[in-house]
């Protein structure tokens, strides 16, 4: 009797498995290194405290870093980026790098910590170059970072205002094409090095052509010569405008029409015989709880112009654990192709199920949602609910720059310590950010054989490295 108790025991226990359903099929030598990543896994598991939110890089804190699993982080080929921001995609390391010999920083009173460049009318009298700064030993790199980066603890005055003060102190270079040229190359080369193939980043354009057209042509440029020397690297741009209290509907809506017209003119022209769609979709950003619901747009958003474009829609919405923010339901019905964040989709669970019947793949910013505090323990984010539920999510980095040391490689080691993925997991999430890309079916083919080749020869190096 015990004996047949204890078969229908095990028999039960064994219907019920943690499972992503989506999760990939391992082949021999990929289940080689699945066990030997749960083995890096336990040893960086036990670095953090039981009631700590585990996996959090901090800006200045080496110690809590598991080497092995960071080279795997690092190394890992993860398809695209798919949300990532034009002017904060790139590591502030690289960023002071190039702006220390251009820019000059305000050490007093209201303006400390504000970056000028030398044309600026606003510069300050007593404003220092950055170089001199750091050579004179004023300031040395991680007081300079701390500076300009978003922090554990700044709760106090709201982390978006934070965020807000970060982008106004860096916004004098966003005019200065030159300057941001080099920024935009060294972000994209920063990409690849971190095994990605594609970025697809949001573009925050204005309601004019020609400053659009200017812009984008020099963002063009700087993928061009990263693609010169990695010639399975691509960039696409998604047009943004704002949707706070600075910005009326009718100047939102301008903005998106003028990136319709922009994205008729600017294509990706690398291969000349063969030119490619450059500009592929809308959105509309800013700190959602206090700015305009998507639904004021939804007139526009929905209109035969913006059916008829061409472009699709990728828009963040969710961003907020407020039970009266809907824009997850917004997007729903505007056809949005993916959406940014949908931090509140667990709110709606009959939504939920949409999302997973029609593909509507989530952009999670791991990172990004810990800096401005919409969730202090990773391991509690509903990124995981949502892979769980079958909705398809890819790993994304948002505004890097602020918020980690190596964008996208820390979303990976958080994601992966804080929700215990295996590589199945992983390799399905990677899949995810080239299948539900914005490039066409041909692309996205090509896209998939270059990223499979990657992550096979990833596979045997890994466990050359690992199992020795
Ligand atoms: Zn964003």
């Amino acid at each position: 009797m015990k004996n047949e108790f204890i078969k229908n025991y095990i028999e039960i226990k064994e219907t019920y498995v943690p499972v992503i359903p989506y999760s990939e099929e391992l082949s021999a030598e990929e289940m080689l290194l699945d066990s030997h990543l749960a083995r890096i896994k336990k040893e960086a598991d036990k670095l953090y405290s039981v009631n700590d939110p585990y996996g959090i890089i901090e800006w200045n804190d080496d110690e809590d870093i598991h080497p092995e699993l960071y080279q795997f982080c690092h190394k890992l080929p993860k398809g695209g980026d798919l949300h990532a921001h034009d002017n904060t995609m790139i590591p502030l390391d690289r960023f002071i790098q190039i702006i220390s010999e251009h820019a000059f920083i305000s050490l007093n009173g209201q303006t400390n910590g504000t970056l000028y460049t030398k044309y600026s009318p606003d510069l300050p009298s007593d404003a220092i170059r950055v170089s001199e700064v750091l050579e004179t030993g004023l300031l040395n790199e991680k007081e300079l970072r701390d500076i300009l980066v978003i922090r554990d603890g700044e709760e106090e005055n709201g982390y978006w205002k934070r965020l807000e003060k970060l982008f106004s102190a860096t916004g004098d270079f966003y005019n200065d094409i030159p300057i941001m040229e080099k920024i935009w190359e060294e972000g994209f080369r920063s990409c690849y090095e971190k095994g990605i193939l594609l970025v697809e980043i949001r573009d925050w354009g204005v309601e004019d052509d020609l400053m659009n057209i200017i812009r984008d042509r020099t963002i063009r440029e700087a993928y061009y010569r990263v693609r010169k020397d990695h010639s399975d690297f691509l960039v696409r741009l998604i047009g943004c405008s704002g949707k706070d209290d600075y910005t009326t509907v009718e100047s939102a809506c301008e903005t998106l029409r003028s990136f319709i017209r922009v994205s008729k003119i600017i294509k990706d022209e690398f291969d000349p015989a063969d030119p490619k769609d450059f500009i592929i979709g809308l959105d509309l950003a800013n700190e959602e709880d206090i700015s305009k619901p998507l639904s004021d747009f939804a007139d526009f958003l929905g209109s035969e112009e913006v059916r008829n474009s061409g472009l699709r829609l990728y828009l963040h919405c969710g961003e907020s654990l407020r039970r009266d923010n809907d824009s997850v339901v917004d997007a729903y019905i505007l056809d949005s192709l993916r959406v940014g964040h949908a931090m509140n989709l667990y709110r709606f669970p009959k939504l939920m199920k949409e999302y997973a019947e029609k593909n509507i793949a989530i952009e999670v910013c791991l990172m990004s949602n810990y800096r401005l505090g919409y969730v202090k323990d990773l391991r509690l984010h509903p990124g995981l609910q949502y892979m769980i539920n079958g909705v398809p999510i890819a790993l994304c980095s948002d505004d890097g720059l602020f918020m980690t040391r190596a964008p996208i490689v820390d979303d990976f080691y958080a994601a992966i310590l804080c929700w215990d993925l295996n590589l199945g997991d992983i390799k399905a999430i990677c899949r995810n950010s080239i299948k539900y890309s914005g490039l066409s079916e041909k692309e996205i083919n090509h896209l998939m054989e270059n990223w499979e080749k990657q992550w096979n020869s990833f596979v045997s190096r890994q466990n050359k490295k690992l199992g020795s």
